[in-house]
């Protein structure tokens, strides 16, 4: 006997008839006399339109309220997934985050999960039941709902797993394992069978949204194996392990793992700041204040006595937040004009090979470059390297990479 959760993302949740498949998929693990959670999402698309109707609410909308309304989503698909298995003869009940309970911080919208009581689910365990959980949503301190950022029901999934101490997390979607980049955008990704957490946390870090990065990074700390499947076919996925779970230390690491992309940034430029120590604090304290997260930071060398530009990435979902604090502080910084852009996309190259090997970035550039491809900005770590490049060119640049660095399938991945 086996402990499992298992995850069901939008797609999988996207109607009645599939979420009849869901239940099917969840009695036949139980059926084998494994032990099972369920954690769910809102059906596809759900949660965006929710996001929009607080927009239209307002724009500068308030992000206890924004929890309220965005939570809704799961609550209605676990709801309706403990019918179908009830009506399939499964022991199945549907607990809310606040009901387990799912502790969390108070900062709403981007919640983190302090911890989870396991007690409900081990006497569910105990009776023979399965409980079936809304991902995306916890619980302050003070009883206030709040949820985990998007894409969080798969951080619900790996942090409800390390609770109840399960064997395996597995996260269901719509492709059937991680592939070396989005493989609806390249027909020619791979699907990588094996992947370890560092790589998998970077690849999602910059935009392989096919797990949420805090989900992989849970993961990671908690040493949960994860396996991506798909709900829609019996492939094997991809498992996402420590590096220790590699039997094969002779394999050859590929340099590159993948290609990812991410156009949830916005591009901020502040032009003309004085050139002062405490001028980059009082910009990104603010901000930091205000729960927004800074990603890409380039600022200008200007020399004696004149005056310096900054160009950041935050995303989108937090710009008019951004731009808010921003004005704000105006007069306080002393900028000239605040440029906002947001037809601008992340491209990054990911690789533990990179380590010991020098040109990766050289080869990036180049491989952009023949095809007219403008950088915007350039940031590094250990084992990658991200470009932001012009919106339009994103689906060009990701698959000139895949094939540059010699990740293409012989055969397309969708056949
Ligand atoms: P879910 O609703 O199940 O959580 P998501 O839409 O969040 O699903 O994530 C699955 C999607 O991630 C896929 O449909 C695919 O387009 C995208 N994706 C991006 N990068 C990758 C990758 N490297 N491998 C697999 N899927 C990827
Ligand atoms: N429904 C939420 C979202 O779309 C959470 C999730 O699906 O993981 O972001
Ligand atoms: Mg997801």
């Amino acid at each position: 006997m086996a402990r499992i959760v298992m995850k069901f993302g939008g797609t999988s949740m996207a109607g009645i008839e599939r979420i009849r498949h869901v239940a099917d998929l969840v009695k036949r693990e139980a059926d084998r006399g494994n032990q099972v959670a369920v954690v769910v999402s809102a059906m596809a698309g759900e949660t965006d339109r929710l996001v929009q109707l607080c927009r239209e609410a307002a724009s500068l909308y308030d992000r206890r309220e924004y929890d309220v309304v965005v939570a809704s989503g799961e609550q209605v698909t676990s709801g309706l997934l403990a019918i179908t298995l009830q009506g399939m003869g499964v022991n199945a009940r549907s607990y809310m985050g606040w009901q387990l309970p799912i502790h969390t911080s108070t900062a709403h919208a981007a919640a983190l999960i302090d911890r989870i009581d396991a007690k409900v689910l081990e006497k569910i365990f105990g009776d023979g039941g399965v409980a079936v959980i809304p991902g995306f949503q916890g619980v302050t301190e003070e009883g206030h709902v709040t949820t985990l950022g998007r894409g969080g029901s798969d951080t619900s999934a790996v942090a409800i797993a390390a609770a109840v101490k399960a064997d395996r997390c597995d996260i269901y979607t719509d492709v059937d394992g991680v592939y070396t980049t989005d493989p609806r955008i390249v027909p020619r990704a791979r699907k990588l069978p094996i992947v370890t957490y560092e790589e998998m946390l970077e690849l999602a870090s910059v935009g392989a949204k096919v797990l949420q990065t805090r989900s992989v990074g849970l993961a990671m700390r908690e040493n949960m194996p994860i396996q991506v499947l798909s709900s829609f076919d019996d492939r094997p996925g991809t498992m996402v392990v420590g590096d220790d779970a590699i039997e094969d230390k002779t394999m050859e690491r590929q340099l590159i793992t993948g290609i990812a992309y991410d156009k949830n940034e916005a591009r901020i430029t502040l032009t003309e700041l004085p050139d002062r120590p405490g001028t980059v604090a009082a910009i990104f304290t603010p901000l930091a204040e205000a729960n927004v997260n800074v990603d890409m930071i380039v600022q200008s060398t200007p020399r004696a006595g004149e005056r310096a530009d900054l160009t950041f990435t935050v995303p989108k979902a937090a710009l008019a937040h951004t731009t808010d604090v921003l004005e704000k502080i105006k007069d306080e910084i002393g900028y000239q004009d605040m440029l906002a852009n947001t037809n601008v996309c992340k491209v990054s190259v990911v690789g533990v090979g990179m380590r010991t090997n020098a040109g990766v970035a050289a080869q990036m550039f180049q491989a952009l470059a023949a095809r007219g491809i403008n950088i915007l900005a350039i940031t590094t770590s250990e084992i990658k390297v991200t470009v932001l490049i012009d919106e339009e060119y994103t689906e060009l640049a990701v698959r000139v990479l895949h094939t540059a660095y010699g990740l293409d399938a012989e055969e397309d991945a969708a056949e």
